[in-house]
């Protein structure tokens, strides 16, 4: 419904109800004094009446009573008129049949009157206070009704044309008001459009005059700002068309294609941050690829060496196999996950008894996952090798391993100290020889006694008894020499087993003593009561005994004096364990070369003399014992000093080294 329909209707409605409101008062008022006129008259028509006709009645003249009424009726708006006498017997009456015939009611009121259009009042007739009768008229109110009708229709004729002059007049002032709303519709209709440029009309100074204006300001707003927001719009298809440019290089530059031009570095605006962004990416690509290069060559060049290398990340899972490692484990392998651990690779090792000689497997496992130092560590693995591991934490790696088979090595080592022992044999030859021709010397010259005192038959058997006990100790002697070279002459096992350090201490004495003894050289040895028990081979751990004894002997003889002593002194059980001690008088070890005693080949021996092998394999010899070694000058000569862990009961499991 329009605004304007609205004004209409309102001010009509209004109109109506103020209308409606007057003809009521109007009407009601009318009506009232009509009612009030017409019962006045009925009432001085009925007195006038009763003055008329008292005479008559008093007389009881019926006939100038009849002609009274007869008159009455016809001139009058009387409907009826009858006269009673005070019994109450109707005397003359007349006027409308019906009227007469119905019963008489006085009415109370003029509403009771309009019931039958009548009304009906009596009066009595009375001369000086006596009553001669009643007069009943009825008087029609049909005239005064006819009047209010036509007053009704006066006034609802007014109120028809006032609403209508009030509804034309609505109409032409809606028309007025609601043009400048027509007008703003309109502005805004094309507002919504987006035709901006348009104008309202703006007539008068009222609000809606003001809104009109309002609404102008507000579309040259929205014409400027859609301007700029066009112009930031244009910007943007710019940048999204250089922005796509440059997806399309990241794109081609994730795609390895790192060689490409990136356009728009030097703008100064975001597309030119993302330019040089771009350049970073293509930078970090290009380090990204050689990374991925050198990675692969450093994977190709782990799968070219021997030893097995194996990594473990943070969290324990395999990062890295080189292909010795995988070769050599294919069968524990193929038991394994993708990523197992170093964990599952030795508790699935152990099932497979892939790994030899472990008495403890659970120490054992746990024992392998802590070696984290670096140090070297020998494995023996199915079918009888010998791997030297090594495994260290590399910090933000994690755990590597490296073994390195070793079974030749150590079969070469072995056969190394065999051919060094047999040369330290022959080297004492002469020694030997010196010593055993004392034994022999008594034997024969005892032998010959007892044969003389034969011959000449003074042979008591006390004499002989005494010769025989002493070819006896001399053998005794002679086959004890001979057996410690037997036994040293030994080819290692290579299986440790405990031993007590006093029995190859001893037994290295004397086979050395006699060598020394034909040199000048005194050998002393110092030993506690108590047994030092180690874990080794023996063999092996006396070649490392033979080879500084042999070493302290060199020196002494290249010394000036040529003459000198070897001392081996003691402590076992001491803090850090059984610890020996081999001094020598032989001018000690020049500072320079002390930290090169160790290195495989590292000699001053002349050629012939020295091969630089023994002190690096008795190094190994000692590390494979968890012991250590380790060298200094004093005053008159050289100090060497090994350390070994007891493995008395109970500690005999505990770093064992592999033979
Ligand atoms: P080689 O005896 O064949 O030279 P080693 O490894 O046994 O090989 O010894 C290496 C070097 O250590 C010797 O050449 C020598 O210079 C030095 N050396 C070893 N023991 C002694 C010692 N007791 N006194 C002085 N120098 C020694």
């Amino acid at each position: 419904m329009s605004f304007r329909l609205k004004t209409v209707l309102g001010i009509a409605l209004i109109e109506l109800t103020v209308m409606a409101v007057l003809i009521g008062i109007n009407q009601f008022a009318l009506g009232g004094s009509a009612a009030t006129q017409l019962y006045q008259r009925a009432e001085a028509t009925a007195r006038v009446f009763a003055n008329t006709v008292a005479d008559a009645v008093i007389a009881t003249d019926l006939a100038t009573l009849d002609a009274t009424i007869d008159m009455a009726v016809s001139s009058e708006d009387l409907t009826y008129l009858r006269v009673r006498n005070p019994s109450g017997m109707v005397l003359s009456q007349g006027g409308v049949e019906a009227a007469l015939a119905a019963p008489f009611v006085r009415d109370a009121s003029f509403d009771d009157a309009r019931k039958d259009h009548v009304i009906d009042i009596d009066l009595p007739i009375e001369v000086e206070g006596t009553e001669f009768g009643t007069i009943e008229l009825g008087l029609s109110t049909r005239t005064v009704e006819q009047e209010l009708a036509q007053a009704l229709y006066s006034n609802i004729l007014i109120a028809v044309i006032g609403m209508s002059l009030v509804a034309v007049f609505g109409f032409c002032l809606g028309t007025i008001l609601t043009q400048q709303l027509r007008w703003l519709r309109q502005g805004a209709l094309n507002i919504a459009r987006g035709n901006l440029a348009s104008q309202i009309k703006v007539k008068g100074r009222d609000e809606l005059a003001d809104t009109a204006k309002c609404f102008n300001y507000m579309a040259q707003t929205l014409a400027r700002d859609r301007g700029i927001l066009q112009d930031q719009q244009d910007e943007l298809l710019a940048k999204r068309a250089r922005v796509e440019v440059l997806v399309g290089c990241l794109r081609d530059i994730s795609q390895r294609r790192h060689t490409m031009e990136v356009p728009d570095t030097e703008r100064p605006d975001e597309i030119g941050d993302m330019a040089r962004a771009t350049v970073v990416f293509q930078n970090a690509m290009k380090a990204v690829e050689l990374a991925r290069q050198e990675q692969q060559r450093l994977i190709s060049a782990f799968d070219q060496v021997e030893e097995q290398v194996a990594i473990f990340g943070e969290d324990g899972r395999v990062l890295f196999l080189n292909a010795a490692f995988r070769s050599f484990n294919t069968e524990l392998l193929e038991l394994l996950p993708d990523k197992f651990t170093l964990r599952s690779f030795l508790e699935t090792g152990l099932k497979q008894a892939a790994f030899i000689g472990i008495k403890d497997p659970e120490t054992w496992v746990e024992e392998q996952l802590r070696r984290s130092h670096g140090l070297p560590h020998e494995i023996r693995r199915e079918p009888d090798r010998i791997l030297l591991t090594v495994q260290s934490y590399v910090d933000g790696i994690g755990t590597v391993l490296s073994a390195k088979d070793i079974t030749d090595l150590r079969h070469s080592e072995h056969q190394l100290i065999h051919a060094s022992k047999l040369a330290t044999l022959g080297e004492m030859a002469t020694g030997v020889a010196h010593e055993l021709n004392q034994p022999l010397g008594v034997i024969r010259m005892a032998s010959t006694n007892c044969v003389k005192r034969i011959d000449k038959d003074k042979a008591d058997l006390e004499y002989l008894r005494s010769k025989l006990i002493r070819i006896g100790e001399q053998t005794e002697r002679a086959s004890q020499i001979i057996n410690h070279m037997r036994i040293f002459g030994r080819k290692a096992e290579g299986v440790n087993s405990p031993f007590d350090l006093r029995d190859s201490l001893q037994e290295i004495s004397a086979l050395a003593r006699t060598q020394l003894h034909t040199l000048d050289i005194s050998l002393t040895l110092d030993l506690p009561e108590t047994p030092a028990i180690v874990l080794g081979e023996k063999v092996i751990f006396e070649q490392v005994l033979l080879n500084l004894i042999s070493n302290a002997r060199d020196a002494i003889e290249a010394s000036e004096a040529r003459k000198g002593k070897i001392s081996i002194t003691s402590v076992f059980a001491a803090d850090e364990g059984h610890v020996i001690e081999v001094r020598d008088t032989g001018g000690g070890i020049p500072e320079g070369i002390l930290d090169k005693l160790f290195d495989p080949f590292f000699t001053t021996k002349g050629p012939g003399k020295g091969t630089g092998l023994g002190l690096s394999i008795s190094f190994g010899t000692i590390r494979d014992m968890s012991g250590t070694i380790s060298a200094s000058s004093e005053e008159d000569g050289a100090c060497f000093r090994l350390v070994l862990p007891d493995a008395g009961p109970g500690l005999q499991t505990l770093g064992q080294p592999a033979a």
